[in-house]
């Protein structure tokens, strides 16, 4: 288990800027919460591992456990919400809800936060090759439309986290393999190539059934959502 006196190095090591812009602002505008998607707990639930968790209730006030005491419309369905999440959720982790984007406070953002919206993705040999992106969030999350804004920077630290994440814990690869093989399937089923950021610095699409790669322009890969119409616009920054 990862303990609570390591994760302020963990953050430290993670703390690039995702883009050289603040994406929020290009995603918010379509929720209709008016938050960034990703800090909005009607769109996404954090997790902690139980020494994060440790070390922030130790040392900020941002976070508190989650009971789905928003976004629902009756006390059965926040018991059901909160049974399905809980059941999803490994055992060494937390479901927790901070203040608000309002109230972030940068350097206490749990390592869910930092990640998103990748996910380390492991060949079917278990090789930790890239980020790939949590594609159940494509028609929200601008960046998964933009992959080219992602920074050198940013795509490094991802990298040096996950890497040691998976020494000290290396329980953690089975279920990033999982969901990579699960997103593997997928991508199969839509006859569609995996988008990946990979270790090397390079951009690639990843055939989900012999899993191949082959290189990719970052600025060409599918847009999502509202973010495929403005990119057709003239003058997309002005949607
Ligand atoms: S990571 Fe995606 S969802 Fe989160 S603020 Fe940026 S664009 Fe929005
Ligand atoms: S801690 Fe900050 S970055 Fe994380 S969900 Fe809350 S507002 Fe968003």
């Amino acid at each position: 288990m990862i303990q609570p006196d390591e994760i302020r190095v963990l953050y430290d090591g993670f703390d690039a800027p995702i883009a050289g812009l603040d994406c929020g602002q290009k995603c918010a505008p379509y929720n209709a919460s008016g938050k960034p998607f990703c800090c909005d707990i009607c769109h996404a639930v954090p997790t902690a591992y139980t020494g994060e968790w440790q070390y922030l209730q130790a040392n900020t006030d941002l976070w508190h456990e989650w009971k789905a005491e928003q976004c629902v419309e009756s006390e059965a369905e926040r018991l059901e919400e909160v049974a399905r999440l809980e059941a999803e959720t490994p055992d060494n982790m937390a479901l927790i809800e901070c203040l608000g984007p309002d109230a972030c406070q940068r350097d206490y953002r749990a390592l869910t936060c930092r990640q998103f919206p990748f996910f380390p993705y492991l060949t079917s040999d278990y090789r930790f090759i890239g980020l790939a992106y949590y594609w159940e969030y494509e028609q929200v999350c601008w960046v998964i439309s933009n992959l080219q804004v992602v920074t050198d920077a940013y795509r490094q630290q991802f990298v040096a986290t996950f890497d040691e994440l998976f020494n000290r814990m290396p329980e953690e690869m089975d279920s990033y393999a999982a969901h990579s093989e699960h997103m593997r399937a997928e991508y199969a089923r839509r006859r569609q190539s995996i988008p990946l950021l990979h270790r090397d610095g390079g951009v690639y699409r990843v055939g989900p059934s012999n899993e191949r790669l082959r290189r990719a322009a970052a600025d060409r890969l599918p847009k999502f959502g509202p973010y495929k119409i403005a990119a057709a616009l003239p003058f997309p920054d002005e949607l």
